[in-house]
């Protein structure tokens, strides 16, 4: 019997889309029909980005039509707005809707401003501006610069390029910095990374602050919790990373997607989100790839491939460009690590691209003629593969703003945090049902709960969305509209740490939970209009 072509819309372009595209032709190309949909011409690999400071090359990039038309797919220009995922059709910019068997998110994440008054580097588009500051040092017109990761999703490792590629640069004029949330450098990577990344600083004449979140550049101070402001004269800063925001599919709070290690957006059948776009905290290229993969096998797999789903075991590669020799960083993020966090001068895994992709990395080895830097693999070089240890990540604990305040209680602004009363509602409840019950009760927001957990938030302004985009109130559930995995606060509470994050995150209304089980114990509220930080429309 003829079993009919799944057809598998990938919604994105980039690092995880093609990641999974190249996987699904390569397991399962009886079964699937492959469509990206995507609002870029082209795949920008924005690794390479940060050397285009120094050297004035091209930024390297792909027409996507090439892309697809290489591994089978077809191309459709547009970007995802949101699902109707009863009737499993995609929404889009161009206001055509496309219909999928399978829906894979894969749209990576909004590069924002993190750090006000700073510049913020993202890419290619940003390399002249470096290039300006960094004239401006070898000119003598200013002296010092500061490289900031920010607090919240980000990609660390490009500061901390910049900041070498720049202290080989200038040699040793001008003062440069690193600041950091991290406790240690490149932290994610392992104490090994961190060592030889002091190591390198020092040895390019940059200075390091860690434990350091950055809020705002005013007048040549970098203003930083809880440290005394750091003064110089131009600030670089990384972006903080946010998801696009597409209706219908729940989303944290910074927009981003949780899946289970396969893959699977929960609750909304047949979806499924891998890369920059997902809840995970780690945002890195080689991640994107293993989770785009544990994705496709599952896909493959439903569509009646031959193949054993393997779940997303994240294991981190770094390579870290450093104005000379470059290092390899690799580290096993879950819970079954049997391979200490290695640093090494030698290629780690091959090839030693930059994205670390089972299928990316040869596909586009293949395409530029050569793998980038170019680096003889050792003989005990690893196949790039890629299980969850989520008391490391919590460990490392970058994303999320300080809650810990020593402003007492009473101060006039605190004033404005009250208590409410808290209503719990079930994920499949319908949006209709838990309106009527926020209105009888008069509450601005109502706490989605699983198994007595936490696992989402629906305020009126999420009900308010999800009217506006045509949800009907007795079949759109609360699961699909909720902000996932929200903002809370563990105890001991406090209202000066409580306002602090609400205001941090641009939210009004703060869960707090009990420590490890995640158990809703109340609510605060913050009575001021909260400043809009994020670009979602969740949660506030
Ligand atoms: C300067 C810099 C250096 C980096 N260095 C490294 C490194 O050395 N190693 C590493 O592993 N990672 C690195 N990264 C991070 C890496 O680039 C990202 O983690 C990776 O690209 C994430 O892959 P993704 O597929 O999730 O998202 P992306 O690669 O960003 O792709 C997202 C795609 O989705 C498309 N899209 C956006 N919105 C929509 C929508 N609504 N609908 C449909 N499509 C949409 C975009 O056009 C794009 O094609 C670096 C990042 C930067 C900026």
């Amino acid at each position: 019997m003829n079993r009919k072509r799944t057809h598998v819309l990938i919604a994105g372009g980039g690092v995880a889309a093609l990641e999974a595209a190249i996987a699904l032709r390569e397991l399962a190309a009886d079964s699937v029909d492959l469509e990206l949909l995507s609002p870029d011409e082209y795949f920008a690999y924005r690794p390479l980005a940060v050397t285009l400071p120094f050297d004035e090359t091209e930024a390297m990039r792909f027409p996507l039509s090439q892309l697809a038309d290489a591994v089978g797919a077809t191309a459709t220009r547009g970007a995802l707005t949101g699902i109707d995922a009863w009737r499993h059709v995609a929404h889009t910019s161009t206001n055509r809707d496309v219909g999928y068997d399978v829906l894979l998110v894969a749209c990576g994440a909004l590069p924002l401003p993190s750090i006000e008054g700073a510049l913020t580097f993202r890419g290619p588009s940003d390399a002249d501006l470096v290039r300006h500051v960094l004239d401006e040092v070898a000119r003598d017109e200013i002296r010092s610069v500061a490289f900031v990761v920010p607090w919240g999703p980000a990609w660390p490792l490009p500061a901390y390029e910049l900041a070498l590629l720049a202290g080989s640069h200038l040699g040793r004029r001008g003062e440069l910095w690193v600041v950091t949330p991290e406790k240690e450098p490149l932290q994610l990577f392992g104490g090994p990374a961190s060592v030889a990344v002091r190591e390198l600083l020092e040895a390019r004449n940059v200075r390091l602050r860690t434990d350091a979140y950055a809020e705002r550049f005013v007048d040549g101070r970098l203003e930083l919790v809880p440290d005394e402001p750091l003064e110089v004269d131009r600030v670089i800063a990384l972006p903080r990373l946010a998801g696009t925001p597409i209706d219908g599919i729940p989303q944290t709070i910074e927009g981003f997607i949780p899946v289970d290690d396969h893959g699977r957006v929960h609750g909304v059948a047949d979806v499924y989100a891998a890369g920059d776009a997902t809840s995970f905290p780690v945002k890195h290229g080689g991640l994107a790839t293993q989770q785009a993969l544990a994705a496709a096998e599952m896909i493959a797999a439903k569509s009646g491939a031959d193949v054993d789903p393997q779940p997303f075991r994240p294991v981190v590669h770094g390579l870290l460009l450093t104005g000379s020799e470059p290092r390899f960083f690799r580290r096993e993020l879950h819970g079954t690590a049997e391979n200490e966090p290695v640093a090494a001068s030698e290629a780690l895994w091959w090839p030693s691209a930059k994205i670390a992709g089972r299928h990316l990395g040869p596909f586009l080895a293949t395409l530029v003629g050569h793998p980038e830097p170019h680096v003889e693999p050792p003989d005990d070089a690893l196949a790039v593969q890629v299980p969850l240890e989520h008391d490391l990540l919590d460990e490392l604990d970058l994303g999320r703003f300080p809650t810990g305040d020593d402003t007492p209680d009473g101060e006039p602004e605190l004033s404005a945090v009250s208590a409410m009363d808290v209503s719990e509602v079930a994920p499949e409840d319908t949006l209709g049902e838990i309106a009527e019950r926020m209105l009888r009760d008069d509450l601005s927001a109502a706490l989605v709960c699983e198994h007595g957990r936490l696992i989402g938030i629906l305020t009126t302004h999420d009900l308010i969305g999800a009217f506006a985009a045509r949800a009907h109130p007795s079949e759109a559930r609360a699961r699909q509209w909720m902000t996932a995995e929200p903002i809370t606060l563990d105890p001991p509470w406090n209202r000066a740490s409580a306002a602090r994050v609400m205001r941090a995150y641009g939210i009004r209304h703060l869960p707090l939970v009990e420590h490890g089980d995640r158990r809703p114990v109340g609510m605060l509220y913050l009575e001021e209009e909260a400043p809009a930080v994020m670009p979602v429309g969740l949660g506030f």
